[in-house]
């Protein structure tokens, strides 16, 4: 992933890709979300890449973290982030970042967006 720049709810955030060398939080995850910062940033996996449990396309599952990391965003730029009880469960942001090209397929279907 390219490094760039997206506007999340009238917030420019970066997307940066970086090493758990450059960064040592990604080598506690995938992808880090920098409310106070407004950056996202992805771990380049090159530390896990000759690991035999390291995922097999590293490109889709990135576009996956990465999704999840901007609904993040979206929930802290809207002010839910640390005070409500979704918008930090893990398991429901994966759920969107998973489900929501799903959704989004649909939507473009119906021609609804
Ligand atoms: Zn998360």
């Amino acid at each position: 992933m390219q490094d760039c720049k997206v506007n999340i709810l009238g917030t420019e955030y970066q997307i940066l890709t970086q090493s758990e060398y450059e960064n040592p939080k990604l080598r506690e995850c995938n992808g880090l979300c920098e409310q106070y910062s407004k950056k996202i940033i992805l771990n380049d996996f090159q530390a896990q890449k000759d690991d035999v449990m390291c995922v097999e396309n590293p490109d889709e599952f990135m576009k996956k973290v990465l999704r999840h990391e901007i609904f993040h965003a979206f929930f802290g730029e809207s002010g839910l982030r640390s005070c409500s009880e979704f918008a930090e469960n893990e398991e429901l942001v994966d759920w969107l970042a998973i489900m929501s090209p799903k959704i989004f397929r649909i939507f473009q279907e119906l021609n609804i967006l």
